[in-house]
Formats: structure tokens, sequence, C-alpha cells
């Protein structure tokens, strides 16, 4: 018998997408899809920086970007500003896109590496078209031509994930899929296999499937709490292990691009949206105090505050078996990774799609199981090892936590990816695992990693001809900025404008 119903726990952002993702690839194939979710218990109501890949997702959803936009509150992302993070006093941007253009299908910043280390003092931001785009408050949709500098960027979204969560629920419930107001008080197993049967709910009622998407959020009710699949604990290197969340009225026009600034201990997020600006502070208890951080996060924001602050508990690490037996686990129930790279709701869509190609034609198929458990394993580690980057690549040491950091012996993985970087500007390209070289360069060079020696390859074409190259590029990057739009009006004229853009306020 193959899979004839799919329950679906939870209706945050990741009940939603997977319940919008599955109503549209599984129509017409006679799979009837649920979803359960507790009011009562609520969301964890927090998320709202994206990576470019969500653009992927709601385009195979036939999804019409400026309405999503616009039911979402949300604006461009560009990338994300960090501040304070190599030495007090900097700031660099993590773009989504490219630095330069490749010349004979070199990347340009091994050029930039050779003329950096002959004396050469520009940025290798000034070549980015997506930085210097953000660092002017400027956006427009990438231009498809790729002999253009235009081309060479990508983008995200801010936005309200409580809003997304509901446009995605009236988008699932559209094509059919049922949701269950209520709160699941015991999970039945089949005593011979293990597998989930059926739920019972508060009302009484029995809720039945034969594959169960686990989107319960940090609790992990099915997947952990019946199944006992375990937890990897990353505490080790990621331990920071709250947050306090709050938005406040915006100060000038929204900005697109997030905004990251390390503390003394922890870090603040900045995330604009249309009408309102986001801000989080993530800290280690180890390191300071609830009341401190709570202290710290209103003492810096931008305007009044629009609702009371929100405090979150986590522990970073992911899931051992993200799915196991009939269960999977999709979301915070998944694993959580702090937010400094906006990766959770990507996470979410690695999960989807994987298990859209691995889906089980019958009951579940060990190798797809495997397979599953063993490409987000990867995506976690990966994602994973490029938060710790930014952790470790610092010369501050002004507080225990970033002490703690420096004197910290680092996974495998990052610790050679750190030397191939510094022996000579390689940065090892994976088949899988979202952040791509020019996002690891990104951080590197942000934060005063730089290599002592350069790819022979960039020997290729002279000096002069570098420098030459160079000095256009940079003056292409500039000019064809100072035409661009500026960011609000081009959500305006995009058809993307909420009321209060439109009005212009703020
Ligand atoms: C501090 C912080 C900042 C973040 N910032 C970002 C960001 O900028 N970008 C990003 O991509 N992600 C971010 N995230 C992550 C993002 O918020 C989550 O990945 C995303 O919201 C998905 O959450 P979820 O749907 O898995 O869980 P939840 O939102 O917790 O939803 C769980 C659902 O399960 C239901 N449920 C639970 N138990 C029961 C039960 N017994 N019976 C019935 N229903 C039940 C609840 O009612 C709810 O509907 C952040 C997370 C944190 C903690």
């Amino acid at each position: 018998m193959g899979i004839q119903h799919i329950c679906i726990l939870g209706g945050g952002t990741a009940g939603w997408m997977t319940a919008a993702a599955l109503s549209h690839k599984l129509q017409k194939s006679g799979i009837s899809i649920g979803l359960v979710e507790s009011e009562q218990i609520g969301t964890v109501g927090v998320g709202e920086a994206t990576l470019p890949h969500i653009r992927y997702f709601n385009r195979a959803l036939g999804i019409n970007e400026a309405e999503f936009m616009k039911a979402t509150n949300a604006t461009f992302k560009l990338g994300i500003e960090f501040c304070d993070w190599g030495r007090v006093g900097d700031s660099y941007i993590h773009p989504f896109g490219d630095f330069g253009k490749p010349v004979r299908n070199i990347e340009f910043y091994h050029y930039w590496n050779r003329l950096r280390l002959s004396g050469h003092d520009v940025g290798l931001d000034e070549y980015s078209y997506a930085v210097m785009a953000a660092e002017h408050g400027k956006f427009h949709l990438p231009d498809s031509d790729t002999k253009k500098i235009e081309s060479t960027f990508s983008y995200a979204y801010q936005f309200d994930s409580s809003l997304y969560a509901d446009f995605l629920r009236a988008f699932a419930e559209h094509r059919g899929v049922k949701r269950t107001e209520g709160r699941v008080i015991e999970v039945q197993q089949d005593n011979a296999t293990g597998h989930i049967t059926r739920l019972k709910l508060d009302s009484g009622e029995y809720i039945a499937g034969d594959l169960f998407i686990d989107c319960s959020g940090f609790r992990g009710l099915l997947i952990e709490q019946k199944l006992s699949a375990g937890y990897e604990d990353w505490s080790e290197w990621l331990p920071c292990n709250r947050a306090i969340a709050v938005p406040c009225e915006a100060s000038g026009k929204p900005l697109p691009y997030t905004r990251a600034t390390a503390r003394k201990v922890g870090w603040q997020w900045r995330i604009p949206l249309q009408h309102r600006t986001g801000n989080g502070y993530v800290y280690c208890s180890e390191f300071v105090s609830d009341d401190v951080a709570r202290e710290t996060l209103l003492g810096s924001l931008e305007g009044n505050i629009l609702a009371e602050p929100n405090r979150l508990y986590f522990k970073t690490g992911r899931r051992k078996k993200f799915w196991d037996k009939n269960v999977v686990a999709v979301g915070l129930s998944a694993g959580f990774l702090e937010p400094l790279e906006s990766t959770s709701i990507h996470l979410i869509q690695e999960g989807i799609t994987a298990l859209v190609e691995l889906f089980p034609n019958g009951h579940a198929n060990d190798l797809d199981m495997e397979e599953y458990n063993l490409r987000m394993e990867l995506q976690f580690e990966r994602v994973r090892d490029f938060l710790l980057l930014h952790y470790v690549a610092t010369q501050r040491d002004d507080s225990d936590m970033w002490r703690y950091f420096r004197n910290m012996s680092l996974p495998d993985s990052l610790r050679s990816k750190i030397e191939a970087w510094l022996s000579r500007g390689l940065v090892p390209a994976y088949e899988r695992g979202v952040f791509l070289p020019p996002s690891w360069i990104a951080v590197f060079t942000g934060q005063n990693l730089l290599p002592r020696g350069y790819d022979p390859r960039a020997n290729l074409l002279s000096r002069s001809r570098i420098s030459d190259m160079a000095h256009i590029l940079r003056r292409t990057v500039r000019e064809t900025i100072s035409r661009a739009p500026d960011h609000s009006d081009f959500i305006r004229s995009y058809g993307a404008a909420i009321p209060e853009l439109v009005s212009g306020s703020p």
C-alpha cells in the first residue's frame, strides 16, 4: 500500500510551507493532506530574514512576487551587514552575489588577491554590485543579460513570517489541505513497526496518517518525544542559547539589507520591513544575564517598541535522524542554528525539497530515509561551519565570550576550509550546501582573514592588465548603481507596497 494520507503536525512557517509544497506537488496523486495546529500553543512568531532560494520555492508554487510581498509586508534583501565582528568599528556586507565577474573562467577575486598582495588597497566589496547597491539603498531586479554587471547579484526578502504562513495557508487550503484546530494529547504507534498511526486531539478526535511530517517546533512532539530520534548538541561551537525579539517603529526608509551587530556578548539583528523594523538580541546565558540582554536590546532601538519583547530559548544542533520510521521532521523540530545568516527557513525548504525528491512510494523506504538523513546532515553541518566562521574569524577579545571563541578547537571541516583560504585564497565549492565561495570570501575578507598567497592562475594576465580591468569594473559598478532606483521607489513601482509605504510613510 502506498501513502494515502499525509498528516502535518504544526501550523508555523514549517507546517504551512510543507502543506503548500506538498499540495502543489502531489495534486492529482490521490493523496490527501491534513494539518493539525493549536492556536492556544501558537508559533515561535519570529523569523523575518531569508535567503535567495526562497524565490525558487515561491516560483515553483506559481506565487506572484508582488502579491506575496504585499501580503507579508516584505522588503527586498541584498545581503547582511555585519558590524563589529572582526574588530569593533569594522563593518562589511555579505552580499547575495559575486565579486566582479570571471575573466577567462577565473573568478575575479583571484585577480584581486594578486593585486592586493602587491599593494593594491581597494577592498573587494567595491567590486560587488550587490554590496554597492545595498550601501546606496538602491534596488532593482537582476538583469538576465549575463554580460552586464547588473546580472551578478541575487536577492531575498525581509518579511513577516507569520503573514507568510497565513499566505501559504490560503494557498494550501485552496488546494485541498484540511486544517484541524486542536492540541495533540496522545500519539499512537503500531506495536509491530513502531510507526505512528494516529494522533489524539484534546477534542477526542483522532487524526490518522501513513506519513507524518513533524512541524511541531522545538518540542519535536513526534520525532523526539515519541520516537526519540536524538539530538546532536552543537552548543560547544555555537553556545548562544537565548534570544529576545521585539519590533519597533522604523526611523527611515527601509534598507535593502539586514544588519547583524556583534556585541560584547552575542549579537543583535535589525530587519527592516515595509512598515516597521524587527529587532532581536541573541546571547549566551553563561556570559550575560537575561536582564542585561533585555536592557542591551531595548536601549539600542531606533523607534518606539510595537509589542512586548518575546524571549526564546534554544539549544543549537540538529536531530540525529531527521526522518525516522514514518516521521519526517521539518523546521525547528529538525534542529536550530542561530539566525545569524537567516538559514532556518532555508533549511525548511531543503527538507521539503529532499522529501519531494525522495517521496516514499510505499511504507518508508530505508534507502530513501538514509539518503534524506545524509543530505540534511550535510546541510546543517555546512551552515554550522559558516556561522561559526563569523565568531572565530575575529580579532576581538573584549569579553569572556570572544576569548572562548579564540581558544576553541574547530570542526575539521571548518579548519581545513580556513587553511585553504589563508594559504592561497582557495574556497572549495561543495555540490551541496547553501553558501557558495563568494559568501565565504565576504566573511573572510570582511573579518580581516586575508590569504598569504594567491592562485597561480591569476598570473594568466599581467599585473597592469588586471589593474586596468579592476579599475574599469569598479567604475562600471558605481556608474550603473548611480542610475538604479531607490529601494522604496522600486517596491512601489513594482506594485508590492503596502498602504503605509505607498503614502510615503516611513
Ligand atoms: C530567535 C529566532 C530568530 C529567528 N530568525 C529567523 C530568521 O531571521 N530567518 C529564518 O529563516 N528563520 C528564523 N528563525 C527560525 C524561524 O522562526 C523558524 O524556523 C520558523 O518559524 C519555523 O518554525 P516552525 O514552524 O518549525 O515552529 P513553530 O513556529 O514553533 O510552530 C510549531 C507549530 O506546532 C504546533 N504544535 C506544537 N505542539 C502541538 C500540539 N501538541 N498539538 C497541536 N499543535 C502543536 C504549534 O501550534 C505551531 O503551529 C528564527 C528563530 C528564532 C528562535
